[in-house]
């Protein structure tokens, strides 16, 4: 099965309310927005990308359809 890679939460997102791209953090470096929520969605679109693609890999259709209307509801 998938190892769960330690630092694999270290990414780079765009504030949504000034598009400065920067590391995963809690707070904007730039205009201090509050990441956090923004951040946590991020990461949990990757994982669900992932699983996704395992899904794929392992032809389980049911495992797709769910992590397809995950990410369905969460990018709207
Ligand atoms: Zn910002």
């Amino acid at each position: 099965m998938h190892a769960d890679q330690l630092g694999n939460d270290a990414f780079t997102v765009q504030c949504p309310v000034c598009r400065a791209t920067q590391a995963a953090r809690p707070v904007c470096r730039r205009c201090n927005a509050d990441l956090t929520l923004f951040t946590r969605v991020q990461a949990s679109s990757r994982a669900a990308r992932r699983r996704l693609a395992e899904a794929v890999a392992a032809g389980d259709h049911a495992a797709q359809a769910r992590l397809r209307d995950y990410l369905h509801w969460l990018h709207g």
